[in-house]
């Protein structure tokens, strides 16, 4: 039997190994290790391909989604409207800096905010709104930014799943005021250890972060704002821009993956694929479907998980993302929410399922994969 992981960096790193390899001895040679040219470079080039004029790297997705709420001025008193069916950096950084969070419950067929419930949920408090792109489906952006321009909000845009994603042809991260990205390994365009990266029309909120992200200096031990220590590596920098060059063929292949995947799912009786909304290319960060009868039989164990289980005795690699929705996490439970408040998140909890897939997961692999399934589901 052979094992499936959910998903593989080795193929990766053993495809451009040499090239990887040769830009990390050359920033251990130049002996600029933080920040200098190799990170200035990479945040040109990223500039370039997010489509905006500035990038501001940084130590992390949750980092970036951070600083661009310090840029905002974001503080105490203030609400920020956020999807709970998201990693919890998302919310987190909305408490970090003294903010409340307000959940708006998501789509069940995107998995990301409903746009239709975003504007009951604006108050006075309400400064801004973070929609993630989750799993790489871009939110449709076109609607939410008329919704928040109508109410003067600003768009953060949690990009971490969705480097490469468009929403009518214009690649997330250019769509709010601030576009925030994750380096983190397993994302499409994955670093060596951490790193993030913000992005902006605004270069005067670029100066701005520049600044938040060193200790709040705008010259050499002149301190204008409280800041914080969030730089990138000039290591992970080198090995970003590298595989820079590829994202795109990357994204190319998980693309002809989750085809592959959804073609052969489609008629699996109690599956649902996932269903890409129309004007959004996605980057299928995961595949994630959902075991549409997971809570047919109340008492009984869920039978995404049975279905797991199964997968995983046939040494497939599957994961939940994410089990348990973020209004209903114990760290917000002083914000009051109930279960059965947020309902369609609540029931995608028990629901969804993520299925291997990376760039190099091969059609054979899908096809063993797809057999356990079609074993376990009949049909
Ligand atoms: C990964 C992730 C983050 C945080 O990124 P890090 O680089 O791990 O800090 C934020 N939001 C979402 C939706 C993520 O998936």
């Amino acid at each position: 039997m052979n094992t499936i992981p959910l998903l593989d960096l080795v193929g990766q790193y053993q495809q451009i190994g040499d090239e990887i390899t040769e830009a990390v001895a050359a920033v251990l040679a130049s002996g600029a290790y933080i920040g200098g040219p190799v990170v200035e470079t990479f945040e040109q080039q990223f500039a370039n391909y997010v489509g905006v004029s500035e990038c501001v790297a940084c130590n992390s997705g949750t980092d970036a989604l951070f600083l661009a709420l310090r840029a905002l001025g974001i503080g105490p008193g203030d609400e920020v409207i956020t999807t709970p069916f998201t990693f919890i950096a998302t919310a987190e950084v909305i408490q970090r800096v003294g903010a409340t969070p307000v959940f708006v419950d998501v789509d069940a067929h995107t998995y990301n905010l409903d746009l239709d419930q975003v504007e009951s949920a604006i108050g006075p408090r309400t400064k801004a709104i973070i929609p993630v792109h989750l799993f790489g489906q871009p939110v449709d952006m076109t609607r939410l930014s008329a919704i928040a321009a109508q109410h003067q909000l600003a768009i953060v845009e949690d990009c971490a799943q969705a480097t490469g994603a468009t929403w009518a042809d214009r690649p997330v991260g250019s769509w709010g005021i601030m576009g925030c990205f994750s380096f983190y390994p397993t994302k499409n365009l994955g670093a060596c250890g951490d790193g993030g990266a913000i992005t902006t029309h605004d270069p005067a909120i670029a100066a701005k972060l520049r600044m938040l992200r060193n200790h709040g200096q705008s010259q050499r031990y002149l301190y204008e704002i409280g800041g914080v220590n969030s730089r990138l590596d000039a290591i992970q920098a080198a090995i970003l821009t590298v595989k820079l060059r590829y994202l795109d063929q990357w994204n190319a292949q998980r693309q002809a993956a989750a085809d592959r995947y959804t073609r052969l799912l489609q008629s699996l009786p109690g599956l649902l694929p996932p269903q890409p909304q129309p004007g959004g290319k996605s980057v299928w960060n995961q595949y994630t479907l959902r075991v549409t009868d997971s809570q047919a039989d109340p008492g009984q164990t869920n039978r995404r998980d049975t279905l797991r289980q199964y997968l995983q005795t046939h040494g497939i690699g599957s994961m939940v993302y994410y089990p348990i929705p973020l209004h209903l996490q114990p760290v917000y439970a002083h914000l009051g929410y109930q279960p059965g408040q947020l309902p369609v998140s609540e029931q995608l909890a028990t629901e969804v399922l993520s299925l291997p897939l990376f760039p190099e997961l091969t059609a054979a692999q899908q096809t063993q994969i797809v057999y356990v399934l079609k074993d376990y589901c009949g049909g």
